[in-house]
């Protein structure tokens, strides 16, 4: 397997495609649809001895566009089918009722996170700016959970973990030296920083509880090694996972102690709480994020539903946080 380096600059930083040479040669993951992705994608082809026209199948992680952009034109010169999950295949396909789909829900968040008109002019341009890195229509063949695909010299075995985008999903194989099971993860776990939940896909239900409850998955599979969608393989998957989690249950408490302080409060500021002044995409993820916890406590009683304003009320100042933010054990 070869990891593809992309120096995508304009949207969510650097980020991998992983090439798999043999019977099948396959890709996970495409890159935005920009010139500069594009190229690198080719010369890691070619360091590999082959070329787009090689590729028998593309694997994408998930719709965002640094990992699905540059499907539509791979798939145009090589003819490979698309693997995506079902959740995400629309999106992907460029399916028009998808896409409004997704707007329609993001307007219905902004207005109920209340994000004011000046920063929500802001971020609605900057998404509208970049959707050509999207790449054009695509003809999606949709996975799910537990289906098996032929790729490289073996296969691939979907595992739906959603939380970051509602269709994300790792790939899981047999590890090259011989030592359990690896997998290409997307966003599910990335190195360093944790993947936004909440804004990076406005469909998901219950994000964070969604999210949880893949970390909690990913923790017990407990693959050897992860190759995430961003910077370095993760030697520790499972420790990673419980290290986010973590990290979402010390967010949990400082939400709590936003609604403690200052009273009823909507989305956008408890997000101005957390996360300061916030510019371009970051005016989705800060507010998604707090959404995702508020919206979690609401389920869990500690947190009352918003009322007409868009506040969230604190009902109980003390919540049992082990109980609401579950950490997965692990294994080592
Ligand atoms: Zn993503
Ligand atoms: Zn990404």
């Amino acid at each position: 397997m070869e990891r593809i380096r992309l120096g995508n600059t304009v949207f969510e930083g650097r980020n991998n495609a992983y090439f798999l040479p043999g019977d099948r040669p396959t890709l996970v993951d495409a890159g935005v649809a920009t010139d500069s992705v594009r190229r690198d994608l080719r010369e890691g082809l070619a360091a590999a001895g082959h070329e787009v026209a090689d590729l028998e199948a593309i694997v994408l992680t998930h719709w965002h566009a640094d990992h699905a952009g540059l499907a539509a034109e791979l798939q145009a010169e090589s003819g490979a089918p698309v693997y995506v999950h079902a959740d995400d295949a629309g999106i992907v396909a460029g399916d028009p009722d998808a896409i409004a789909a997704e707007r329609s829900i993001r307007e219905r968040r902004f207005d109920e996170w209340r994000i004011p008109g000046e920063p929500r002019a802001e971020v609605t341009d900057y998404l509208d700016g970049h959707d050509d890195l999207r790449g054009g229509r695509v003809d999606v063949t949709p996975v799910e959970d537990g289906d098996r695909i032929a790729a490289g010299d073996g296969e691939l075995e979907v595992v739906h973990l959603p939380g970051h985008a509602a269709g994300l999903s790792a790939f899981a194989f047999d590890g090259e030296r011989g030592a359990g099971r690896e997998a290409y993860v997307g966003d599910v776990i990335l190195p360093k920083y944790t993947p936004n939940v909440g804004g990076a896909d406005l469909r998901v239900d219950r994000p964070l509880e969604t999210y949880l409850d893949s970390l909690a998955r990913l923790a017990d599979l407990d693959f050897e090694r992860a190759w995430p969608g961003h910077r370095d393989p993760i030697s520790d998957p499972a420790g990673r996972a419980r290290v986010i989690a973590e990290h979402h249950r010390e967010r949990t408490e400082r939400v709590v102690s936003v609604l403690d302080e200052h009273g009823p409060t909507d989305a956008w500021t408890v997000s101005a709480h957390l996360f300061g002044d916030l510019s371009g995409i970051h005016i989705l993820h800060g507010p998604g994020e707090a959404f995702a916890h508020l919206d979690h406590l609401v389920a869990e009683g500690v947190v009352s539903p918003p009322d007409g304003e868009g506040r969230y009320e604190l009902l109980d100042a003390d919540p049992d946080f082990d109980e609401l933010v579950a950490v997965p054990e692990t294994k080592r």
